[in-house]
Formats: C-alpha cells, sequence, structure tokens
C-alpha cells in the first residue's frame, strides 16, 4: 500500500492541482491532500473554506481525502503512514524551489520520497496567486478553476 501527501496552500483550488490529484489516483493506493497552513503567509480563503471546496472537488476519487496540517509536513506524512510526499511541477522555477525542499524534507525523515510529476501543457500557467488577481479585477477565471472555485472568488471580490 503506497500512500502519498500532496500538500500545498490551495489558494484556491485550481484544474492544475486536480489533474496532478487525478493522475496520481492511478498511480497510489491513497493521496491524502494536505491544506499546509502557514502561520506566517497571508491567506484569501480561510483552511476550513479551502477543506471545503477541495473537499467537495475530490469526492470523485474514493482513494482521496483531505486534511489540514499546520505542524512539519513529513511529521504529518509519518503520522499517516505515508511514504511520498507528490509535488507538482510546472516549470524550471518550480523545480528549483521544489528541489530544495525535497533535500530539506529528506534530511529531516530519510524514509519519505518526494515524487514530483509535471503538470500537462494546459495546466501550465495555472497559479492560485495568479488567479486570484485576476479574479479581484472580475477577470474571467473559468477556464482556471472549477465553478464551485469561481463563485467562491466572486464572494470574496464581489464587482459589478
Ligand atoms: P500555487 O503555487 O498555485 O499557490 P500550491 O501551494 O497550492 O500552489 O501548490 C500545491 C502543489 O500543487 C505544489 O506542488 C505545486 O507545485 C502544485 N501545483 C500548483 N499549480 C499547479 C499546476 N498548474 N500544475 C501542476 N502542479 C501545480
Amino acid at each position: 500500500m503506497v500512500i502519498a501527501v500532496f500538500p500545498g496552500s490551495f489558494d484556491p483550488p485550481t484544474f492544475g492541482h486536480l489533474n496532478i490529484i487525478e493522475r496520481s489516483t492511478a498511480i497510489f493506493n491513497k493521496i491524502l491532500v494536505v491544506i499546509a497552513v502557514n502561520k506566517e503567509k497571508k491567506y484569501l480563503f480561510s483552511a476550513q473554506e479551502r477543506y471545503d471546496l477541495l473537499t467537495n472537488l475530490v469526492s470523485p476519487w474514493k482513494n482521496v481525502s483531505v486534511h489540514i496540517c499546520d505542524s512539519l509536513i513529513v511529521e504529518f506524512a509519518q503520522t499517516h503512514n505515508a511514504q511520498v510526499l507528490l509535488r507538482g511541477i510546472r516549470n524550471i522555477t518550480d523545480f528549483a524551489y521544489e528541489f530544495d525542499l525535497s533535500m530539506m524534507n529528506k534530511s529531516l525523515n530519510h524514509s519519505i520520497e518526494t515524487v514530483f510529476m509535471p503538470t500537462e501543457p494546459q495546466y501550465f500557467v495555472l497559479k492560485s496567486s495568479a488567479i486570484k488577481e485576476l479574479a479581484s479585477f472580475g477577470g474571467n477565471v473559468s477556464e482556471m478553476v472549477p465553478s464551485e472555485v469561481e463563485r467562491a472568488l466572486k464572494t470574496k471580490f464581489p464587482i459589478g
């Protein structure tokens, strides 16, 4: 049984995140999507709002569950018997950041492996921060996020 943890901010979840989750369901027995809460960071959506959105979005996949974590992700993985940290890679900038992070996590827990999954071409421009900015100007994000996320963004940025 191989259990993978897919951590991130998911502020908000995008089609890029869902693509990684969907593809990983065919590889791992279980995927734990983890909303990693960093007290230093400011989020648009509360952890509970992101939990509710993600729980609804992953409901088609029976081997995917959603969690909130405010501790070290390797500790979360160990507690949940996960052997893999799954990370999506959009470009070389993501890779540089993720590679360093994987070295750090390896030094914290040698038995947990980071696995990188490259994005698919149609998703490589999708970035939560850019989507929030676009939504704040009333831009059309319907190609980037599921309709429930689009609605949630509209409640945060009520324009027009
Ligand atoms: P973002 O950079 O969009 O704020 P998160 O912190 O929510 O991302 O990312 C969680 C994980 O999902 C990370 O591994 C990130 O690289 C990955 N990811 C985010 N967007 C995409 C995408 N469009 N394609 C593939 N992976 C992605």
